[in-house]
């Protein structure tokens, strides 16, 4: 039997996809959309409850990016302080911008309640973990920070992070109660229901091939057949859509693994809290539906090739949880995140009409989600400066980008590195 290159646990253990087709002939809507993410089919969800026309085109299906293929780790917010974003974009976006974040996860897990979406969604809360004395310093920042505002967080000793995670070696942490987990692609394909329910149409395969002036509007190629709107936003991840657009990220793999279902009376995440820690090179662990344990990390500089290629996911979770070192991975499985070089999302504004959102970064389960609402109202004629959106600049690629994989693999190393030496501090 061939073993394959990967085997997702959140494939196998979805919702069933929603019946799509793709275009046929020529159509027309107000504003199409290129990509079905959690960008794209939440945006379109709240456009169509708008009354607004909107089509979603989606190379392959709902989730089939980066939102079907996540750690389903709800994480309040950028990694950005509120000092980070005025400095960046001013007092006004600024605080729009860190605000939007306090409340993401709320949105989100509000929409999923309204829309019925089932991708079992658990508010259980979200822990931030620290293995050396640096990351300690900056769990207490981050934790006071939100703490100030009132957000609901607990810090956490040395004890209470190994009683909530059972895994050894950390030196504290803190909880974020907003925080929680969803199976990934079960809201990826809730949301594309949800929005066709709305009024939408969602259409795949439908991979946009170009995008021309049609008059005052925009004419979007697929293979089958074109859409004409008016307005484009372009919610590929900045994967594709648009020339030279993926110059403007970083492909980044990263890996996860997932157990069998553990014993109830494990105590590896007895409350079901997703954890992540603060190293550069992160990792991340939660545990799902049925009890498996689920973890992330590092991947390899290219697509996974079967098991082999997570020996560092599962050389990671060995040391997590030494009992499970030695179980094979019953699932395996990779996505390509995408990384903007200073963290920070993107809004190109490509031609008159014609925006590119780019908002993944490793952590935008809530943030994508949530941003729906507020893309909508900027395709619904509102000034984008007056918005929880980063300000709209021309695209700007990556200085040197077909060196990518040369900075990936240079960038690892050294990040790891770092990560080691502040362990050995
Ligand atoms: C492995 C991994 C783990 C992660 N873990 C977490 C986590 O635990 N918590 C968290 O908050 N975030 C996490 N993230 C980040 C999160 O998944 C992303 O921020 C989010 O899914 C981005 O959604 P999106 O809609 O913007 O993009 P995507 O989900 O990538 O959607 C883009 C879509 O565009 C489509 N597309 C591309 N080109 C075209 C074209 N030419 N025509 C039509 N369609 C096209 C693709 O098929 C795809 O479906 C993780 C990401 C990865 C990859």
């Amino acid at each position: 039997m061939t073993v394959p290159a990967q085997r997702s646990l959140w494939a196998e253990t979805a919702e069933p996809a929603p019946a799509l087709t793709p275009p046929e002939g020529a159509s027309e809507a107000e504003v199409a959309i290129v990509g079905g993410g959690y960008t794209g089919l939440s945006t379109a969800l709240a456009l169509a409850e708008r009354g607004v026309a909107v089509t979603v085109l989606e190379a392959e299906a709902p989730g089939a990016g980066a939102s079907g293929a996540n750690g389903g780790q709800v994480i309040p917010g950028l990694r950005h302080y509120v000092s980070d974003l005025v400095r960046e974009y001013g007092e006004a976006t600024g605080r729009r911008l860190h605000a939007q974040g306090s409340s993401d996860a709320d949105v989100t897990f509000a929409l999923i309640q309204r829309h019925g979406i089932r991708c079992d969604a658990e508010r259980t809360g979200w822990i931030q973990v620290a293995d050396n004395p640096s990351a300690l310093e900056e769990g207490r920042q981050r934790h006071r920070a939100w703490a100030e505002r009132g957000a609901p967080v607990r810090w956490l000793s040395a004890e209470e992070v190994r009683a909530m995670t059972g895994a050894e070696g950390y030196l504290g942490g803190w909880l974020d109660e907003r925080g929680g987990t969803v199976q990934p692609l079960s809201l990826a394909r809730g949301l594309a229901r949800a929005a066709m329910a709305a009024g939408a149409r969602v259409q795949a395969p439908a991979r946009v091939t170009a995008i021309r002036p049609d008059g005052r509007d925009w004419r979007l190629e697929t293979a089958t057949g074109s859409v004409r709107a008016r307005r484009v936003l372009i919610a590929t991840n900045g994967q594709g859509g648009w020339p030279g657009l993926p110059t403007t990220v970083m492909p980044v793999w990263s890996f996860q693994t997932a157990t069998d279902p553990l014993s109830p009376a494990t105590d590896v995440l007895p409350g079901l809290q997703a954890v992540s820690d603060t190293r550069r090179v992160l990792r991340y662990w939660r545990r799902d539906r049925d009890g498996r344990l689920v973890v992330g990390g590092k991947g390899t500089i290219r697509a996974p090739r079967g098991p082999r290629s997570f020996g560092t996911v599962e050389r990671m979770k060995g040391r997590l949880y030494p009992p499970l070192a030695h179980a094979a991975p019953a699932y395996w499985w990779g996505g390509r995140v995408s990384v903007t070089m200073d963290r920070l999302p993107r809004l190109f504004e490509l031609a008159e009409g014609v925006h590119a959102i780019i908002q993944c970064n490793g952590k935008g389960v809530a943030w994508c989600t949530a941003s729906g609402p507020i893309l909508a109202e900027m395709l619904t004629g509102a000034d984008p400066r007056d918005l929880a959106v980063v300000p709209p600049t021309p695209l700007r690629p990556i200085p040197l980008h077909p060196f990518r994989t040369v900075y990936a693999a240079v960038g690892s190393l050294y990040l790891r590195a770092r990560d080691a030496l502040e362990r050995a501090a």
